[in-house]
């Protein structure tokens, strides 16, 4: 039987997605499999191509100057890339939880960096506000949903230097003016793809500016200046990430998503807020649509509600260790009726409690 997966990352995918890429690992082109075809034939050409396309199309960015490449290394990797490719003496990073703490640690081995706010003090269950950004930076750095804590930024500041967001775990799910942001980067196996590749979307005119010898892999410019091919690109990452993307462009685009993933969310929080056995870690006007923290009233229940939600074929449903409690990820391709098998085990747990 078909798992309710909340698995925080890497995470579900949609069943007909994994199905083609399954296909395309045993036949893709002519009798030849996906992974032992050259990436430089056409075949696989196309697919790198029709990625990167598809990414700045769904994130409405045509013709706005941004280009998109796979790259390699996860997200960790671009904590640094960034740093390396615009940070000259100065930037600024909002600390909403242990991955902008990472990316601030990679950062501040190469210049100065000023830590504009952070919820470090309440275990980053809020998004910071009304802090001040100075306007001398090099660029501001934020993460847009925090997946570990649950928090989600809903407001992004307009800013005169380059902002800068990691998207690992929202990316996708949600409209938002893009082209707001100069450069986006995101880990493909929260709610894209598998691990191995990570996008990033970035406005080719704030590269080149920093005065630094930067690494050929390193080296955002050299990337775009190869498509997206500088050196052997992970063909089954890129290849299932598109399936991914199509799918999402056949369902309506990002609009359409967000309408659903709403609809879980909606129902989650619900469940949660009402439900007196529950309560959740995360400040109500931050939530995330994407991951909801969550823990029980009283831990003697624990054993119980864990017998429970296994019992009814639910998988990852178990909180980071730096939280506990629960952690319920409704990404992308996530069915409704997952949660509702979820808040349906939460509400039986109340029945008989
Ligand atoms: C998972 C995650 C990362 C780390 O991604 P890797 O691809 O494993 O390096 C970074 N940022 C956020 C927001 C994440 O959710």
């Amino acid at each position: 039987m078909k798992k309710h997966n909340f698995s925080a990352g890497p995470s579900i995918l949609p069943e007909e997605v994994l199905e083609k890429s399954a296909k395309a690992v045993l036949n893709f082109d002519d009798g030849l499999s996906l992974i032992e075809i050259s990436h430089r034939s056409k075949a696989f050409i196309d697919v790198m191509e029709n990625a990167r396309s598809l990414a700045i199309e769904l994130l409405g960015l045509e013709g706005k100057g941004y280009k998109a490449i796979f790259l390699q290394g996860g997200a960790n990797t671009q904590f640094l890339a960034v740093a390396l490719n615009l940070l000259e003496k100065r930037a600024g990073y909002l600390n909403t939880g242990t991955w902008s703490d990472k990316a601030i640690k990679e950062a501040r081995m190469y210049q100065e960096v000023v830590e504009v706010a952070s919820s470090k003090e309440a275990n980053f269950n809020y998004i910071p506000k009304g802090y001040k950004i100075p306007s001398d930076l090099d660029y501001f750095h934020c993460t847009s949903n925090n997946t570990i804590f649950g928090t989600q930024m809903k407001e992004f500041p307009s800013l005169d230097i380059p902002l800068v967001c990691d998207m690992s775990s929202d990316i996708f799910s949600r409209s938002l003016d893009f082209s707001k942001f100069d450069l986006i980067y995101a880990g493909a196996q929260k709610n894209m793809g598998p691990a191995g590749t990570t996008l990033v979307v970035v406005k080719e005119d704030i590269l080149g500016k920093v005065t630094r010898q930067i690494p050929s892999m390193m080296d955002y410019k050299v990337h775009i200046g190869k498509d997206s091919m500088f050196n052997t690109p992970p063909v089954f990452a890129v290849y299932t990430s598109m399936l991914t993307l199509e799918w999402l462009k056949g369902l309506g685009g990002i609009e359409a998503i967000e309408k659903e993933n709403f609809k879980k969310s909606r129902l989650m929080y619900s469940e949660i807020d009402l439900n007196p056995l529950f309560k959740g870690f995360a400040a109500t006007a931050d939530r995330s649509t994407m991951n909801a923290t969550f823990s029980l009233t009283d831990d003697k229940l624990k054993d119980t509600f864990d017998g429970m939600w296994k019992e009814a074929g639910i998988n990852g449903l178990n909180g980071h260790r730096s939280v506990g409690g629960y952690r319920a990820s409704m990404y992308n391709a996530l069915p409704l009726g997952s949660v509702e098998a979820l808040v349906e085990v939460m509400s039986e747990l109340e029945r008989k409690a």
